[in-house]
């Protein structure tokens, strides 16, 4: 089977942890007889650099005729540390998305039995964590009118929800629910907001066309709070924009580090994988970046884009096999691991790999 996918690493550790991913599609294309054709495509900061536009027209046409994307991350510290510059790499990032029409955006938080020692939290209240959310991705405060007056002392940004625009991400999420534990939280600020008022609405009224799926709204504090103090009470969490992007972060404990931490991004055409984490300046180049997220990423554009469930498995139980026998990158270590077995970014790639051809030879033995 033939399928175009675009490479797109963007910036920092972007670069390193993609460059993983895709040689674990390489090989499920090796050991399943598959065929990609892989593009590469600019981004962020080194588009800005290159062509001055963070999103050049070039990348957004092979963005546009290809299967699925693999994405790394954008960000620089140069923009980091200086709000004024008006071309900024994330501009790139609103603007694929928009432009891609990929609205909804799924990260599923799942714990590997093997990090429970690697996160924050107790293992006792961590253990069997299994959420999905659902965060809406192009709308909301980041593409609501924006702007300053009085001088530049008074700034704002507009929190705008349409109602088609929570009905179709709040059908996906009931969608989901049905092929999991049947419930959604839906996470918003209806106390306050007006636009969390029509949120919690809509949301509701799809909830109706669900009746087998159990349909609970929360606020986004107490949401916050209940993540980390019973993280199992979790299954479906369905969410705007703005509080998907915080809530997400914070879930990142859940499952032991960001860099663990995969998403697709979904909408009307082509879908979108990454990390859910950003370009990390300050381990970038070191190669000690975990590229699990990346990886993970990759089983993700697998099952969701391609249907391929075997194959998607297939990582994710390499995945598994790596951790059980010990690896770690840094950032998922504990007080038990072995010094000896903490790899850089390209070594746990090499160990995932080759996880993957032990699978593939007693499978097919
Ligand atoms: P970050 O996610 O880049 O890093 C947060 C912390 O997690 C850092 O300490 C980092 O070292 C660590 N970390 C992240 N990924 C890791 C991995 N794979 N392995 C090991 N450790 C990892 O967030 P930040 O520091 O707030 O932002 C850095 C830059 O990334 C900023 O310019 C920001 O705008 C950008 N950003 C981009 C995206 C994106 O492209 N989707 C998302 C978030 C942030």
């Amino acid at each position: 089977m033939n399928k175009k996918i675009v490479i797109l690493p963007g910036d920092g550790i972007g670069k390193e942890v993609t460059a993983e991913g895709k040689r674990v599609l390489q090989k499920v294309a090796d050991v399943f007889d598959h065929s990609f054709v892989f593009e590469e495509a600019q981004i962020g900061h080194e588009a800005i650099e290159a062509t001055g536009n963070p999103l050049p027209d070039e990348s957004l046409m092979k963005l546009k005729d290809c299967d699925a994307i693999l994405f790394g991350a954008v960000g620089h510290p140069k923009y980091d540390n200086d709000p004024t510059l008006k071309v900024r790499p994330e501009q790139g990032l609103l603007k694929m998305r928009k432009e891609l029409g990929l609205y909804a955006n799924l990260r599923p938080i799942k714990l590997f039995d093997e990090l429970l020692g690697a996160s924050s939290i107790k293992p006792e209240i961590l253990k069997g964590s299994d959420i999905l959310f659902f965060r809406e991705l192009t709308g909301d405060v980041y593409f609501g009118e924006k702007g300053k007056k009085d001088d530049g002392n008074t700034a704002y940004d507009l929190m705008i929800y349409q109602r088609f625009e929570i009905e179709r991400i709040a059908h996906k999420a009931f969608a989901a629910a049905r092929t999991r534990k049947k419930k959604v939280v839906s996470v918003d600020k209806a106390n306050v907001l007006e636009s969390s008022r029509l949120w919690r609405q809509v949301v509701t009224e799809v909830g109706q066309h669900y009746p087998d799926v159990q349909l609970e709204h929360q606020f986004v504090d107490a949401a916050a709070m209940k993540l980390i103090q019973n993280p199992r009470s979790f299954d479906v969490v369905l969410t705007g924009n703005l509080f998907g992007d915080i809530l997400t972060d914070e879930a990142s404990q859940i499952a032991g580090s960001m860099g663990m931490l995969a998403s697709a991004s979904v909408g009307d055409t082509v879908g979108l994988y990454e990390p859910i984490h950003g370009s990390a300046h300050d381990i970038t180049g070191q190669g000690i970046a975990n590229p699990l997220a990346s990886i993970l990423s990759a089983a993700l554009l697998l099952d969701i884009s391609f249907g391929w469930k075997e194959e998607s498995e297939m990582i994710i139980r390499a995945v598994e096999q790596a951790l059980k026998k010990g690896y770690r990158t840094r950032d998922i270590r504990d007080a038990a691991t072995d010094e000896k077995k903490i790899l850089s970014t390209s070594e746990m790639g090499r160990v995932v790999r080759d996880e993957m051809e032990r699978i593939a030879k007693t499978q097919w033995a």
